[in-house]
């Protein structure tokens, strides 16, 4: 299923360079420092139940293509009343695996079916059952429970996605257990820096419990943040995330940031609050980035749940979540006038909208010394995408000037196939470099191990 040399160029020298360099580090460990797999598999260790609950009912990236051909979310396990049979969801899933033809989905299903569970031959409604089982058996198994997983997979380092309100029990609990695996937990805290989610000023008073500040005031809601943060370093976190729809930052006067603050824990909003309020907390958490070292990453750029009525029947992160055009050149620069010179910060800039590679985010990052390139994401995160990336970012940036990779998934499996595209994309690219005389075959050498993990140990302090 799994042709040897897929992604790499055609052209045989290029060719022959790529598979040189990919034999460094086909097999090179995991730094997976951005990602949202499930606390409690790490805590717990429980057994994956059936294919269907680990491939195809959590996974968005398959889901909304499905939706997107008429397959209703209830044949996929999903909202009141769904289908509960494992093995009907799998079959449904293979009787339209001819629509991931093309995708990145179909590249990361085909390496997660094969080099996880030995299944070779392509998805089907023939093969559908066969698959079913093979993997059903294995899942049964004690080395394919998840830290068995991680240590096969050859996971380094995982990050998980955390609410500033979680206890972080779940990381606790793994710590505590003598498994050596290395997960760390990232300070997610859009419940109470944004006040378009649901329950803010609840989330406020919940923040206020958790840390015994008095979040009734500015003063007190910025220590809340200084304490749930120390809280979550002392676990292991090295990152905080900011899934902000724009990056729009502010650095308001002291008063006008307490009475912006007044109104919005009053539930007194005035219009165009909430976008100023969630602005001027990006540089509060940049500030705060500065004073403790985590890392911070800022997401921006998706429209979330584009239709109401898949939010209010089937939940969020249903794959209705759309690219928006973004700019961050003017949207930054209060924050950067604020901390950006700051020695030791470091801030990642992930984008949906690919325009601002070249016009906005590579000339940021090459020349703030805080700011870092994320990895092309979510629907870039794939061949096309990376090469693309790679082609626009690269001249203006650099490579130290990149955050390295990250898979961004939740679904455990495709950790490694993600990884593979991403280092195949790299040696083609670099190979690239080399055959037009643009770098030395040594230096492509040197620069491999940096793109496939220091960047990204260095980008996350790990
Ligand atoms: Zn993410």
């Amino acid at each position: 299923m799994l042709h040897p040399d897929r992604l790499f160029p055609v052209d045989p020298g290029t060719r022959t360079l790529a598979r040189a360099l990919y034999e460094t580090v086909a097999s090179a460990p995991i730094i997976s420092p951005h990602g949202h797999t499930d606390p409690r598999w790490w805590g717990e260790n429980p057994a994956f139940s059936d294919p269907a609950a680990l491939f195809v009912t959590p996974d968005h990236y398959l889901t909304r293509m499905l939706t997107s051909q008429g397959v209703p979310f209830e044949a996929l396990g999903i909202g009141a009343g769904a289908e509960t049979d494992p093995r009907t969801i799998w079959r449904t899933f293979a009787e339209h695996y001819h629509l991931f033809r093309g995708t990145p989905s179909r590249l990361w299903v085909d390496h997660a079916l094969s080099e996880v569970f030995g299944v070779t031959q392509r998805l089907s409604p023939e093969t559908a059952d066969v698959a079913y089982d093979a993997i059903a058996e294995k899942l049964a198994l004690p080395e394919f429970r998840p830290r068995a997983l991680y240590d096969r997979l050859g996971i380094e380092v995982i990050a998980t996605t955390d609410s500033a309100l979680d206890d972080l029990e779940q990381h606790r609990k793994a710590q505590a257990s003598g498994w050596t695996g290395r997960v760390v937990p990232t300070y997610r805290p859009d419940a109470v820096t944004d006040p378009d989610v649901p329950g803010f000023v609840q989330n406020l008073d919940r923040l206020g419990e958790l840390t015994g500040c008095d979040t009734g005031t500015w003063q007190g809601y910025l220590d809340a943040h200084r304490a749930r943060r120390a809280f979550f370093a002392e676990m292991g976190a090295t990152a905080t995330d900011h899934g902000h729809a724009t990056p729009r930052t502010a650095d308001l006067p002291r008063a006008e940031a307490e009475a912006l603050y007044d109104r919005l824990r009053a539930g007194r909003a005035a219009p165009g609050d909430a976008e100023l309020f969630r602005a001027q907390m990006l540089t509060e958490m940049a500030r705060m980035s500065a004073e403790d070292g985590l890392v911070m990453q800022i997401h921006s750029g998706s429209s979330r749940s584009h239709s109401d009525a898949v939010r209010a029947r089937y939940g969020t992160d249903r794959g209705f979540d759309i690219p928006i055009p973004v700019s961050f050149t003017e949207a930054l620069r209060p924050m950067l006038n604020a901390v950006g010179l700051t020695p030791g910060l470091q801030i990642i800039l992930y984008t949906l909208d690919e325009s601002t590679y070249s016009r906005e985010l590579a000339p940021l990052a090459g020349v703030w010394p805080c700011l870092l390139l994320g990895p092309p994401w979510w629907f870039q995160d794939s061949y096309e995408g990376m090469t693309r990336f790679r082609q626009i970012a690269t001249e203006t940036a650099g490579f130290h000037n990149l955050a390295g990779f990250n898979d961004d998934t939740r679904a455990l499996c495709s950790i490694p196939a993600r990884h593979d595209v991403a280092r195949r994309v790299d040696c083609a690219f670099l190979a690239g470099l080399v055959t037009t005389h643009r770098l030395e075959e040594d230096e492509a050498f040197e620069v491999l191990p940096l793109l496939t993990g220091d960047l990204a140990r260095r980008a996350f302090r790990l």
